[in-house]
């Protein structure tokens, strides 16, 4: 397949992750082509130059006259495992109810809970597959999926089922998360460290064995778990040859070092981070994932510092958080807007977050992220001139194509 006359291509090729002012960088190529072969990326220059390819010759063509193509979006932060929406938060919430309002009126997390609990394995991955699909008509092709609903042995198990029959329908990438430390559920509340016990020696050990996960979350936060406990849990990972990513300083801020010791991919909202664990950070590969979807959809006036971090040289990456209570969303260009006017971050800096940085959040920086030769043929393509424009119209969708392994979807 031949990708030709494209206004834009934005490979993204080079360093990755991209830092600081290499974040600006979207190595863009006008008049653009891409020849694909056998779901890989063979040739990425200009039309002229991928024209005289040997293997370009009789390759099928797709005109990208007036068009930015891009490599597919990686939305490395997702929860996709639930049932229904969530309205009753919604309406509560904007009539000003507290969370513990919102949860006597049936609301909640535990809404989630008692609908994964209750709902069979087929029909959770049914709702799986349908995000998966809507995302990529948005441009993503590839998704980090949680569990993290169900807070029981059986049930987290069930939802990474769940995921990963969705992901053997979906042709794009899924990288499954166990996340049964979401929160302490009810029947523990009296003492959560029994409940971190099953985590730790139940369901991380089943999930290596079974090979339901890829990785291991943790929401470290005041009412979730404690950075002890949260450490408990990584070690865990580890030691069943799990790799980590954590939920952290979203709504209080937390000593990162302890965490950091088991390399976690990424540490996820980072609204709150200190000037101290800023440097620790800069010498890590930790990503720090932001997602502004969720400070927008609470009504938040306080965004994750995005500005900050970049400029320190902190490898950023954006998500959407896909999530029933704080941000049903599976758009990744709305959450390049939100980047752009609530964090100040650049259009560029904002396409390069969702890309390449957000392969290197979950370590697919070998085959995702940019258009280079070798890598798959994971490309989006947006019926819009100027790369600027993919986060400067919202609320509208201006993804027209996407290829996954080089497949017209
Ligand atoms: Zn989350």
């Amino acid at each position: 397949m031949l990708l030709t006359h494209a206004s834009q291509l934005l490979t993204l090729q080079g360093e990755a992750p991209r830092r600081s002012a290499q974040m600006r960088e979207l190595s863009i190529i006008s008049d653009g082509a891409l020849l694909i072969r056998a779901g890989k990326i063979v040739a990425a220059g200009t039309t002229d130059e991928v024209a005289r390819h040997e293997l370009a010759a009789g390759a099928d063509e797709i005109d990208c006259r007036r068009k930015v193509v891009l490599p597919g979006f990686v939305d490395s932060h997702t929860h996709p495992v639930f049932i229904a929406p969530r309205l009753v938060d919604f309406e509560k919430r904007i009539e000003g109810a507290s969370y513990e309002e919102i949860a006597a009126a049936g609301g909640g997390i535990r809404s989630s809970i008692q609908g994964v609990r209750e709902a069979s394995v087929e029909r959770l991955a049914e709702h799986v597959l349908d995000a998966l699909r809507e995302m990529a008509s948005y441009g993503t092709t590839t998704v980090e999926a949680k569990s993290g609903y169900g807070l029981s042995f059986e049930s987290e198990m069930k939802s990474l089922q769940a995921i990963r029959l969705a992901a053997e329908r979906w042709p794009g990438t899924v990288v499954p998360t166990l996340l049964g430390a979401h929160l302490v559920p009810t029947e523990f509340r009296s003492d959560p460290d029994a409940y971190v016990d099953i985590v730790c020696e139940q369901m991380i050990a089943a999930v290596a064995k079974q090979k339901l996960a890829e990785y291991v979350d943790v929401f470290c936060e005041r009412g979730a778990f404690t950075t002890e406990q949260s450490a408990r849990i990584l070690h865990a990972a580890v030691e069943h040859g799990l790799k980590t990513r954590v939920h952290v300083c979203q709504l209080t801020p937390a000593d990162l070092q302890p965490l950091l010791e088991f390399h976690p991919a990424s540490f996820d909202h980072m609204d709150y981070v200190s000037d101290a664990d800023l440097r620790l950070l800069v010498k890590s590969d930790t990503v720090a994932t932001l997602l502004p979807a969720a400070n927008y959809f609470l009504g938040l006036d306080r965004f994750p510092p995005a500005r900050k971090l970049i400029e320190a040289g902190v490898a950023v990456a954006l998500a959407t958080d896909y999530n029933p209570g704080t941000s049903p969303t599976t758009s990744m260009a709305f959450v390049l807007s939100a980047a752009c006017t609530h964090m100040k971050m650049s259009p560029a800096e904002a396409i390069t977050s969702a890309t390449i940085n957000g392969a290197c959040a979950l370590g697919l920086q070998q085959t995702k992220g940019s258009l280079e030769p070798g890598k798959d043929a994971d490309v989006a393509i947006f019926a819009t001139q100027d790369y600027r424009e993919l986060a400067y119209w919202f609320g509208v969708n201006r993804c027209e194509k996407v290829l996954i392994g080089g497949r017209e979807q």
